[in-house]
């Protein structure tokens, strides 16, 4: 098939089994394959999927460069649910499984910190979201909606991480 529709200068970032991967994420879920290659990249050492994913979602994953694991946890009613993480590196997975697994849904200080730790998100947002969360910043909106963290005010961190990822997020609608 060709890929001559493809646009090359960000097609060449990708080699053509994660592109192709990527691609089959998107028919998930863009949102699913925009984390997959933020991870991959090493932007977020771990990511997580909350919502119901098949074996076909997880070999997705694992050929887009990543480990998956899926995590047994509940919500405050009792109730079960599986949510899925993948990581570039075991290690990682298990800072998230060994913390969370069988553990109900919060949003507790603790949780806001070891999720931000393993999301890699920065410590000056970690802190300053658990004081204050949704705080008031200057940060624009359109760089804030390529982010799962919300920026701390006068932040030196995320302007650094910003433009990386709106570069992965521009890939992912080109695929
Ligand atoms: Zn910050």
């Amino acid at each position: 098939m060709s890929t001559s529709n493809c646009q090359p200068d960000m097609q060449m970032e990708l080699d053509a089994a994660t592109a192709q991967s990527a691609r089959y994420l998107k028919t998930i879920d863009s949102e699913l394959a925009y984390l997959a290659l933020l991870t991959r990249e090493g932007l977020k050492p771990l990511s997580r999927w909350e919502k119901p994913l098949d074996q076909a979602g997880l070999d997705g994953l694992e050929q887009a460069g990543l480990l998956t694991r899926r995590v047994p946890r509940s919500v405050r009613n009792g109730q079960a649910f599986t949510e899925t993480v993948f990581s570039r590196t075991p290690a990682y997975i298990e800072v998230y499984a060994s913390h969370f697994e069988n553990l109900p849904v919060d949003k507790s200080a603790e949780t806001v910190r070891v999720e931000g730790f393993v999301f890699g998100y920065p410590p000056c947002c970690v802190a300053h979201y658990i004081r204050r969360p949704y705080a008031p910043n200057e940060f624009p909106m359109e760089k804030q909606k390529v982010l799962f963290h919300w920026v701390c005010k006068g932040c030196i961190l995320t302007p650094l991480l910003t433009p990386a990822y709106e570069r992965i997020y521009r890939l992912t609608e080109s695929l």
